[in-house]
């Protein structure tokens, strides 16, 4: 299981002292946890938990190692500051700064040039869920985002998938648990079909409006292999009772 937060544009050095409390709240041992706050924070929080077991992110990366992109960052220049994962593909990306399919899968193959491992989101939206296109949606992005895979590593450390339905980001909205795990049905066929035996060890994650009170129910549900929680990441009581639901 992973557990992974995205702080999104928020944190400081108060946040920092949350994580500080993290540590001595969690009782579970069966979840890798990851935080992915502001790039500009990436290297602070590396010293802040470091010897803990918990791992730092960044939250989106260039296609490019350097170059004249300004207020862009690179993988490497993340992977420098103590980042090991990146997240790519956030809707909150796709939406606000217009990323496409292809630019998603350009990040992957930069994140994998750096050392990082790629945590690629997909999901739909409200309207077209509605309009029943929902596995046609995700997997179309998953087939539009992913690279394929040759390097030395297994693919699950250099690979993890996030369902985020665009309507459920912070609404407080959840798919029922059967939509939840029709979706990550359908990723996990999809894996198997692009990458072979490999894919089934690819982690898929469910995120939107993952809350300590829901955090079990979901974490328990097929193929369902941790959670990529946002708003709920930001409070260590809340973070600390969601990974111990694992
Ligand atoms: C997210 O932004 O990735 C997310 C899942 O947000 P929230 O948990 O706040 O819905």
């Amino acid at each position: 299981m992973l557990i992974a937060g995205n702080w999104k544009m928020n944190g400081g050095q108060q946040a920092l002292g949350e994580v500080r409390q993290l540590t001595g709240l969690i009782t579970s041992k069966g979840a890798e946890i990851l935080i992915c706050p502001p790039a500009t924070l990436v290297t602070q929080m590396a010293q802040a938990v470091a010897g803990t077991g918990i791992s730092v992110g960044g939250q989106d990366c260039h296609p490019e190692a350097s170059g004249a992109h300004t207020g862009d960052i690179a993988p490497e220049l993340l992977k420098d500051a103590g980042a090991q994962s990146v997240i790519l593909g956030h809707s909150e990306r796709r939406a606000d700064h217009g990323e496409s399919d292809s630019l998603v899968q350009a990040k992957t193959r930069a994140a994998w040039r750096a050392g990082l491992r790629a945590i690629v989101c997909v999901g739909e939206t409200a309207q077209q869920r509605s309009a029943g296109l929902t596995i046609a949606v995700v997997t179309g992005q998953l087939s539009g985002s992913l690279p394929g895979w040759s390097g030395q590593a297994a693919l699950d450390q250099v690979l993890v998938i996030a369902y985020e339905p665009v309507w459920a980001i912070g609404t407080g909205l959840v798919p029922s648990n059967e939509d939840i795990i029709a979706v990550h049905a359908a990723i996990r066929t999809h894996l198997l079909q692009a990458f072979g035996p490999a894919g089934k060890t690819v982690k898929i994650l469910y995120g939107g409006s993952v809350k300590p009170d829901n955090a079990q129910t979901i974490l328990h549900l097929p193929e369902v292999n941790g959670a990529l929680v946002g708003g709920a990441s930001l409070k260590a009581a809340d973070f600390a009772r969601i990974i111990n639901s694992v």
